[in-house]
């Protein structure tokens, strides 16, 4: 199998193998082959990661600023030397095109390590005069953290959540999602051979259960989740038994509000952005696409000429741009939301079409003349199929833009100033964008509003999440008591 790791689990710095937990296979969206074969975590598999988390925490938290910092710099030196080789595993875990790989995960981990590496040493609190006693605030460690991850960016996702939670002084458990279970075991090798202690960043395997029983430890102080509405209100709800910080990286159904007067070739790129990179497997996408119905023929006839450059193929040929789903069930899913498209009256532009090829492939698809009431402008997709929806007045774009109960991101493409900036106050989503689309800079904050999420990762607020002040009061003067 030409991609299995060396044991399932990696915990307390070393591979770990225990056979008893439930087989998981990985298979190759590309081709339908086999891998590597991974276990789900047993309970045993499950109290030692946490154990070791809890051990290795202390002596993490007990590190300089600096010298955690370093920690994470080197780490992502290891990433971008091996950039090459983590992007091949990455496209063999997700199906997505090596083009993509190389510029879009191990990458983008390596610059959250970066980011958080430098920021390590700048941590601290504040100094709050009171009169001549004085209170000083300490940010300290939550502790153990957990991290649960999506299929659709598992280095990204693993390095997003590391990044902060051990610049802060934490430690981890991260189980990845059980259909992409290689990346974050080459994560956590790196980090140990970057010179991180022991038990500080652990991957377990599992599916569902091993998430679960995570979230309701009492040794775990923090739980943050990427991955779809129905398991982060289980997860939320789970957690808050034991009053466990959260956040929430959850799915959406984004708008991207294409204006008469905008650069037609520039928001014909961010659509497609918006809708097909990764396959269209992307949870901030901008799957409703507002144009205006002055330009919507003319956005239509240059769309479905940009759709022909796409280049269906082997996903390790870097002229591929356009790779499988990640499996065969979210194919189906994808088909039905096609099918339903057609079944409701959309008129399909082009693509919805199984390819004649093992593996996963659907070419991708634009639907035009969607209505708000239609399945596909409002539910949740995962995959490659674009919804364009005609408007004609600013006001009313926006109430339909905000009538869903996803919250996570959203775009305008106009050459008007003031309108660009207006429009997107009033959109109600945690991630936006004004003549750009899915652009998510470490330095900035991503997430979701509504139920999209809760928190943000990502730029110096993420440090709030991973954090707590301790609030300090020191008494100068003689103590007053009533009696
Ligand atoms: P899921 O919600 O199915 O799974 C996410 C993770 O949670 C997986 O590791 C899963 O394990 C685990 N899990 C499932 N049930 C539980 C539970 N009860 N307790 C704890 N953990 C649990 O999402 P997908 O993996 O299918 O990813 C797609 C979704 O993720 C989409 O909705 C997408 O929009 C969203 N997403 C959001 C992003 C964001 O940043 N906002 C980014 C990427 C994706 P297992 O896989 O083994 O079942």
């Amino acid at each position: 199998m030409k991609a299995q790791p060396t044991a399932s689990h990696f915990i307390n710095g070393a591979y770990i193998e225990d056979t008893a937990g439930t087989p998981i296979d990985v298979i190759y969206a590309a081709d339908g082959e086999l891998i590597a074969r991974v276990h789900s975590a047993t309970a045993a598999i499950v109290d030692q990661a946490l154990n070791a988390a809890k051990a290795g925490q202390k002596i993490w938290a007990a590190k300089s600023g600096v010298e955690r910092g370093r920690v994470l710099r080197r780490a992502a030196d290891l990433i971008r030397e091996r950039n090459h080789e983590l992007s091949v595993l990455e496209t063999l875990d997700t199906g997505k095109p090596l083009q993509e790989t190389l510029v879009a995960d191990a990458t983008s981990g390596a610059e959250s390590l970066e980011y958080f590496g430098g920021l390590a040493a700048t941590l601290g609190g504040e100094h709050i005069q009171v009169g001549e006693d004085f209170v000083y605030t300490r940010r300290e460690a939550l502790g153990v953290c957990v991290g649960i991850g999506a299929w659709n960016y598992p280095t990204q996702i693993a390095c997003w959540k590391a990044s902060p939670a051990l610049a802060c002084g934490n430690s981890m458990v991260f189980k990845p999602s059980e259909t992409t279970p290689l990346c974050a075991l080459k994560i956590a090798e790196i980090f140990i051979e970057a010179g991180l202690p022991a038990g500080v960043f652990n991957v377990i395997q599992g599916l569902g259960d091993v998430g679960a029983s995570l979230v309701t430890d009492a040794r775990v102080a923090k739980v943050s989740l990427t991955g779809s509405v129905p398991t982060g209100r289980k997860v939320y709800a789970a957690a808050a038994d034991t009053m466990k910080h959260v956040t929430m990286e959850l799915g959406g159904k984004s708008p991207l509000i294409i204006f008469e007067d905008a650069n037609l070739e520039d928001a014909i790129s961010g659509a497609i952005n918006a809708n097909f990179y990764s396959s269209g497997q992307v949870c901030s996408n901008g799957t409703r696409v507002f144009v205006h119905a002055d330009i919507k023929e003319a956005f239509l006839t240059r769309l479905a000429e940009r759709m022909q450059g796409a280049v269906i193929g082997d996903p390790m040929d870097e002229a591929t741009n356009f790779g499988p789903m990640i499996n065969a069930r979210q194919l189906e899913i994808t088909e039905k939301y096609i099918a339903a498209g057609k079944a409701e009256g959309a008129r399909l532009i082009c693509g919805g079409d199984r390819v004649d090829r093992p593996g996963n492939y659907i070419t991708p698809a634009v639907f035009a003349d969607v209505t708000d009431d239609m399945t596909i402008a409002r539910e949740e997709v995962f995959g490659p199929l674009m919804s364009v929806l005609d408007f004609t007045d600013e006001d009313e774009v926006i109430a339909r833009a905000n009538d869903t109960e996803f919250g996570l991101a959203a775009g305008v493409f106009t050459r008007d100033l003031t309108r660009g900036h207006r429009v997107v106050g009033k959109l109600e989503a945690g991630s936006t964008w004004i003549n750009q689309y899915n652009l998510t800079p470490v330095e900035t904050p991503f997430g979701g509003s509504k139920m999209s999420g809760v928190g943000r990762e990502n730029g110096q607020v993420a440090i709030n999440h991973w954090s707590e002040l301790k609030t300090v009061y020191v008494g100068m003067t003689p103590v007053e008591a009533a009696f």
